[in-house]
Parts: C-alpha cells; structure tokens; sequence
C-alpha cells in the first residue's frame, strides 16, 4: 500500500506524521471518506468542494487548487490498484510548536490513504442493524459547526463506545433540544406512509454526500423526501428506518433503543433504494 504524504507516495509502514503536527496535538485539521466503486471515485467532486468549504471555516491553507487535489486522489487510487476501495484524505494544520496558535504551522500535511473496507458484515446490510440512541447530544452550529469535516471527532467516537456498550451497531446523536441529528458517521432516514424524512442539516447533521444521492435516488423513483425535525417518538414508530453514509453504505435499521421496526426485517423502500444505490455506484463516478 501507498500512501500519499505532501505530494509523496511513501510506504505504510513509512507514512509517519510528527508529535508536533496540530491535527494530533489539537486535532486541528479536516478529512473526508470517500468511496471507490469498481474502479470509479464516487461523487469526488462533492467530496473535494465539501473539503474545500471545510478549509475555508477553519482558515486552512491547503496549499494544492482543488483540481490539484483531485488528481491526487485519483493517481493514489490508480497507484494502490484497489476495484473497490475506502479513500480516507486528511489535511491538518502541520507542524507547529506546543502553543495552540496555528500561525506557527508554515505547511499542512496533506495524506491520502487507500484501503479495502467493508463497516458491517454482508449479513448485517441482508438483516438490518439494531441502534440506540446515546447520552452524548450532536452539537448545533452555535459551537463546533457539524458541516466542518473537522478531526475533532471525539463527540462521535464517545457516541461509538456508547453504541459498543449497549450491544448495537450503531448510534444515533440527539441534538441539544433533542431532536434527532444523525448516528456517529452517518445521516438517518425514517419511512412514514410512503414517505422519507430526514432531519434538516441545520439541527446538526453532516450534509451527507451518501444523504444527497440517496434523496436524489428517492425522488427519481417517485418517493416523496422531506426534511423535517422529528424525535425519538417518530423513529420508534417509523415504518422504515435506514442510514447512509460513504462508510455505512445505506442499512437499514430493525430495531431502535429495543422497539421492534416495522415487522423487524428491512422494510420494501429500503430495499428499494439500497438495489438502486448500488447500481449506481457501478456506473456513475470518476475514471
Ligand atoms: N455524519 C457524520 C458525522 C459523518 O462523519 C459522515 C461521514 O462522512 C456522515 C454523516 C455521512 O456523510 P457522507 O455520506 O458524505 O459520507
């Protein structure tokens, strides 16, 4: 494997970064997951702008023009000769001295990783997961903003080992009124008569690229899709729940905080749409 280092492919094993650089002392960097599908980069060109706007909050310099960046990720992908593949790509704020400043940081580190990646087992996408919801609540865009990729992800890691401590697979976050926000990587959808909701960005959800294909994959098979807040309450009675991301793919959810889903098994829509994502992901993507 290759790894991409400034503009260097250097060995795994040799792909070491300084004690020094912010994005580990602070974690003061942004990342983006993104996915290969026989051999095409899936919607790179989202995933590069969303990078892009990223950096831009935060008053990071990448250092590279986006279609610098994009080629990158492109000849690393060729480079590690994956069909199929997870690219991790993080820029942090680079080497810098202990203080918090990051004006001392002259240069990001930018590093693009490639590597085979399944989140869940086969079996888990033909039987659906189970989920809970979580004490640690999403935060709003008054604090950290939710649409910065940033790498201060430990709200979603302690939501991850709170998921692990109750058995399931996966978390959803609360925001801070309590209303449902997303799951630790992920973007969540409820099915009520026919009818997709998911809660709009603002109540603190990542702008999910996964999300926004499979809306735009909904409507093209004539379901209605509304963003809309909704509670807990609305997720136990759901006929369908699902989530997407680049990692999660589109799962569906069986059961969540102990209520049974529908009849307990992944409900037609979401059947639906996860035959039709992953037709599209085959066919749509860059070369
Ligand atoms: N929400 C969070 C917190 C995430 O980290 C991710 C993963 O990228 C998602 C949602 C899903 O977004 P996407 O579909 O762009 O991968």
């Amino acid at each position: 494997d290759w790894i991409y280092m400034n503009g260097k492919y250097v060995k795994k094993e040799d792909a070491k970064v300084s004690v020094f650089d912010h994005g580990f002392l602070y974690g003061d960097g942004i990342f983006e997951g993104i996915r290969v599908y026989n051999g095409n980069v899936f919607r790179l060109d989202e995933h590069i702008k969303r990078l892009y706007d990223s950096a831009k909050s935060i008053m990071l310099e990448i250092g590279m023009t986006p279609e610098e960046m994009t080629e990158a990720v492109v000849a690393t992908v060729r480079k590690n000769n994956y069909r199929d593949a997870y690219i991790r790509l993080v820029v942090s704020r680079g080497v810098g001295d202990l203080g918090l400043d990051p004006y001392k940081c002259e240069k990001p580190e930018v590093i693009i990783i490639v590597q085979p990646l399944a989140l869940f087992p086969k079996e888990h996408y033909e039987k659906g997961i189970r989920i809970v919801t979580v004490p640690t609540r999403r935060n709003t865009p008054d604090a950290l903003n939710p649409q910065i990729k940033s790498l201060n992800y430990l709200n979603n890691v302690l939501v991850k080992i709170e998921a692990n401590r109750a058995g399931a697979s996966e978390a959803l976050m609360l925001n801070a009124n309590g209303y449902v926000a997303e799951g630790s990587g992920d973007n969540i959808f409820i099915v009520k008569n026919g009818v997709l909701y998911t809660p709009p960005t603002y109540l603190g959800a990542l702008e999910g690229i996964t999300r926004k294909a499979i809306m735009d994959i909904a409507k093209k098979l004539g379901y209605q899709v509304i963003e809309q807040p909704f509670t807990r309450h609305d997720v136990y009675v759901a006929d369908e729940v699902l989530l997407t991301g680049t990692a999660a793919e589109v799962i569906a959810v069986i059961d969540v905080d102990g209520r049974q889903i529908g009849e307990g098994v992944p409900g037609p829509i979401t059947k639906h749409l996860l035959t039709e994502f992953r037709k599209i992901v085959q066919i749509e993507g860059t070369k």
